[in-house]
């Protein structure tokens, strides 16, 4: 990305040779400024799921003695729980998988099962290439059509000739905001099947999204893999919580793969506790989903090109000037959006109401 240096290794230092080109993955963190960059809830952890949080530490604490649950079963079952209410499917704790983060749930598929490499559509979530690199597995870059949508003919034919280990699709993308029809995801559920590959959909703005969830395929193509995350719609982010729902035999081989106790007693006890309130926490998506909408006509009113969008941010262009010129002059001004790479574009987190309202008030200065 824009600003980022190579790393130049010192000799005694034995990196491996695929990664000594590689820049840590991040977003500016700059504080003193509105930050709606990295696609985070704009919402704090309301006071009351806070206070159940408290009340459920003092055990939590005193066991730290304690390696944690290995397996993170009640979380799991938890978890089956709240997809199963919201997709009306009958999963168990057998096909749910739990991490630090769906990156972690990422980084565990790839190592088990990247050993013929992997697959994405570009643009897409910058992460699932960075994870392949770091885990040894050989990254092919598919892409997009302008519009940025899926072009799937080319997508089946280049997963029939690669025949990947993995192949990934997110929706709602990331940068994009584009969704992905179930009835194309089938499609490419199916090609990977006929080549014994996997498909990984990246449902971390699902909940943002009217599109149905890939989860209604796992019965019929058990090589799907659906990720999700509690840190976006969830407002969850810093608690680092991601999961995947799959077929039996996916969950045994992350399993092989997962670092023994990789998920804490604290995270698994607070994340129970978010999702006993599930009810009050998702309450703040429609409230996104409206502020976005809002935000989108905002933007196409004063003239700027919204790519519309099925998650809590919007990808937009139509600079009259370097969109990274713009990008900082925003920074100057005390908004930071992100400048994803993508020439043109620049992506906006929606944030609470008064901050959308900076954000609209900044880049007026800088319509087209
Ligand atoms: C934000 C994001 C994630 C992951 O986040 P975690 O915080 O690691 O759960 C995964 N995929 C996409 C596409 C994202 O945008």
């Amino acid at each position: 990305m824009s600003g980022d240096k190579k790393i130049s290794w010192p000799a005694w230092l034995p990196i491996r040779t695929e990664l000594s080109d590689l820049i840590p993955y991040g977003a500016p963190q700059i504080t003193g400024v509105t930050a709606l960059n990295t696609n985070e809830n704009p919402f704090k952890v309301p006071a009351v799921v806070v206070g159940k949080m408290l009340e459920s530490l003092p055990q939590v604490l005193e066991n730290l003695n304690r390696y944690p649950d290995r397996d993170a079963v009640e979380l799991r079952s938890k978890l089956a729980q709240y997809i199963n209410t919201s997709t009306n499917s009958k999963f168990l704790v057998n096909n749910i998988w739990a991490a630090n983060g769906s990156n972690e749930i990422l980084q565990t598929l790839m190592l088990a099962c990247g050993g013929r490499g992997a697959l994405g559509f570009l643009p897409s979530y910058s992460v699932h290439p960075l994870i392949a690199k770091a885990t040894g597995t050989k990254w092919i870059a598919g892409e997009r059509k302008s519009d940025f949508g899926l072009d799937l003919d080319s997508a089946l034919s280049q997963i029939a000739d690669v025949k990947p280990g993995l192949t990934f699709i997110t929706t709602p993308n990331n940068p994009t905001g584009t969704c992905t029809a179930i009835a194309d995801i089938e499609r490419l559920a199916q090609a990977c099947l006929a080549i014994n590959g996997v498909l990984i959909v990246d449902e971390a703005y699902q909940e943002f999204s009217d599109e149905i969830s890939a989860v209604s395929l796992i019965s019929k193509y058990p090589n799907v893999v659906v990720v999700r995350t509690m840190s976006k719609a969830f407002a969850f982010a810093g608690a680092r919580v991601g999961y995947a729902i799959a077929d039996e035999a996916m969950i045994s081989a992350a399993l092989v793969t997962r670092l023994p106790y990789h998920l804490s007693s604290a995270t698994q006890a607070l994340a129970l506790t978010a999702l006993a309130c599930s009810e009050l926490l998702l309450a703040e998506v429609d409230a996104l989903i409206s502020e976005r909408n809002r935000v989108s006509k905002e933007l196409e009113k004063i003239g700027f090109i919204v790519i519309p969008s099925s998650a809590n941010f919007l990808l937009f262009s139509g600079f009259p000037n370097d969109a990274h010129q713009t990008w900082k002059a925003l920074v100057a001004e005390g908004v930071l959006i992100r400048d994803v790479g993508l020439p043109g574009y620049l992506r906006v987190t929606i944030g609470l109401p008064a901050e959308n309202e900076q954000f609209l008030a900044a880049i007026a200065a800088h319509r087209p």
